[in-house]
């Protein structure tokens, strides 16, 4: 599938919840996985493939992850970290995150789930969930700190979220 950027109204839409755990949904996270790979993100929203509904997924190096109709109901703490954007390439920026945060969400078979997250996966929650409400990091990042950087770094910067 191809990543949208920003320039797209799908990426400043907002997205539906979703009711049928069926092939489609299956198919949707499978392509999802696919060009968040391509990308070397670490997390895709669907609306980021022109799909409006409450979907993304994420792999912090323990696998790839669908995560549906997810609601955040405790966040704690803040933490200050460079990010990027699959849909806005090259650009980095510092973004305050909560360092912490309980969420309830649905797997793509329907399983439901609730967990605490933190560090690297709270923050690629909080992007993503930002991407179902058709916000971007740039709406949040610290002001002065947006950088653009060289193609080859989109690969080789670790300490960057890429989502
Ligand atoms: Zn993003």
């Amino acid at each position: 599938m191809e990543i949208l950027d920003y320039t797209h109204p799908a990426l400043r839409s907002q997205t539906e919840e979703v009711h049928e755990f069926n092939a489609e949904l299956k198919r949707l996270v499978t392509d999802m996985f696919e060009s968040m790979e391509k990308g070397f993100g670490v997390g895709l929203a669907a609306p980021q493939v022109g799909v409006l509904k409450r979907v993304f997924v994420y792999d912090v190096g323990e696998g790839p992850h669908a995560v549906v109709n997810p609601r955040f109901t405790r966040a704690r703490g803040e933490e200050i970290a460079s990010e990027g954007c699959l849909s806005i390439p090259r650009l980095r920026g510092d973004v305050p995150r909560a360092e912490r945060l309980t969420a309830v969400w649905q797997d793509e078979t329907g399983k439901r789930f609730r967990r605490t997250v933190e560090g690297l996966t709270a923050r690629v929650f909080q992007h993503e969930n930002d991407h179902l409400y058709g916000i971007l990091f740039t709406d949040k990042v610290i002001p002065g700190t947006l950088h653009m950087i060289e193609e080859f770094e989109e690969e080789t910067e670790p300490e960057a979220v890429s989502a």
